[in-house]
């Protein structure tokens, strides 16, 4: 059964209890194969719709695809063991040897990395970096570009890009584009609605939800990509196993309670720091003063739980502040139930930070769910080691 609505859809979306023994919670389909009745419908079987073996699909993994699919308003969902499997395999189906990438310097690192490491030297592509603005997106577009990476927001300063600014350029021209919607989830952003062909998810942040499993999703509109990314899937051999994507139906229960309660106290955190003495600026999208925010108010239903911001200060009296918080712990990653804080910056140099548009005293935070006033009384002991 399918919905339009995204809590039904996370909540009921493709279940059915008939089939499941009336189970309430559909169960974990823990195998490896599926057997057939007789030689005939072995040899006669659907390989696009019938299950055969588990690194094709499975029908946990399954379920989790249609729901995904379904929330992104999407044809086909694909599940992967990781949001780098998803991201990688992406790019593989999308591009070949001597095609031209564009591709945003504030990606997520890892993802600039793998290009840089393996997509330019190993395999022959050309990639241009660019700033998170849709002209400077625009400007790089050559004849043999293929494909887009963007991401918005990204996930260190927090910057946003006007989508469809970018997309109504490049469907006249028939580039892909790809984003990386992990930091707004489904249910603050649908890509595909503002034509973008490829939305990446890692559920490893909010749609796990409990710091408990890594995972990665990707999901199209188009019934050929979704065919192509299947395939590629299958080759490399990324699927999710069955216990993971279970967790993940599991945290899409509750994702549209916690992210709003990550906003609601994500906002209070950004405006506690934003009067703060000895902060010199708050990178949040939900802040009246961040430079995009018409345009984050225009193509996102919200923001979750991660912020960053700059003390007013070198990077060894920011790392004091971390060093001093008690409920912020010191983690990468995001999107769990914990307050988590990181220097992303601090190893990096001047004109690394510079960059990507921040300095080396950048602090990243995760507000979690231990409450608000824990979370600012943490953040205003730890800020009073500055004086
Ligand atoms: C964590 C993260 C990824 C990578 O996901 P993994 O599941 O760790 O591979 C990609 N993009 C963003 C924005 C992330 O935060």
């Amino acid at each position: 059964m399918f919905f339009d609505d995204d809590q039904m859809i996370a909540l009921h979306g493709g279940e059915d209890p008939a089939i499941q023994q009336r189970a309430v919670v559909p169960p974990i389909y823990m195998n490896s194969l599926h057997v057939f009745p007789n030689m005939a419908s072995y040899l006669g079987v659907d390989v696009e719709k019938e299950y055969i073996y588990g690194r094709v699909s499975n029908p946990t993994v399954h379920l989790l695809e249609e729901k995904l699919a379904a929330l992104e308003r999407g044809t086909r969902g694909l599940v992967f063991s990781s949001g780098m499997a998803a991201l990688t395999t992406a790019i593989h189906a999308c591009c070949k040897a001597g095609d031209h990438i564009i591709c945003l310097y504030k990606c997520y690192g890892p993802t600039v990395e793998f290009l840089k490491d393996i997509c330019i030297p190993k395999l022959n592509m050309q990639v241009t970096f660019v700033e998170a603005t849709a002209e400077a997106v625009i400007a790089a577009i050559r004849p043999d570009t293929t494909l887009v990476l963007l991401e918005s927001p990204t996930s260190l300063v927090l910057e946003v890009i006007d989508i469809q600014a970018i997309t109504r350029v490049t469907k006249a021209r028939g580039i892909r584009t790809y984003i990386d919607n992990t930091y707004c989830t489904p249910l603050y952003q649908k890509p595909l609605t503002l034509g973008i062909d490829i939305v990446m998810h890692t559920l490893s942040k909010y749609l796990g939800g409990h710091s408990d499993v890594i995972g990665g999703a990707l999901v199209c509109q188009d019934e050929q990509l979704g065919r192509d990314l299947a395939r590629c899937r299958e080759f490399y051999g990324g699927i999710i196993g069955p216990m993971e994507g279970w967790l993940v139906l599991r945290g899409l229960r509750s994702l549209s309670v916690r992210l709003a309660q990550h906003q609601q106290v994500a906002m209070q955190v950004a405006e506690f720091l934003e009067a703060h003495p000895r902060v010199a600026r708050v990178h949040y999208p939900g802040l009246p003063s961040h430079p995009q925010h018409a345009i984050a108010q225009a193509q996102q239903a919200g923001s979750c739980g991660l912020l960053s911001f700059e003390i007013d200060g070198t990077k060894e009296d920011a790392l004091r502040v971390c060093d001093a918080l008690r409920v912020f712990q010191i983690g990468v990653s995001w999107g769990g139930f914990e307050s988590l804080v990181v220097m992303p910056m601090y190893k990096k140099t001047a004109e690394q930070a510079a960059q990507c548009g921040t300095g080396q005293q950048l602090i990243r935070i995760h507000c979690g769910l231990e409450g608000v006033d824990v979370l600012i009384q943490d953040l205003r002991q730890a800020l009073a080691v500055l004086d």
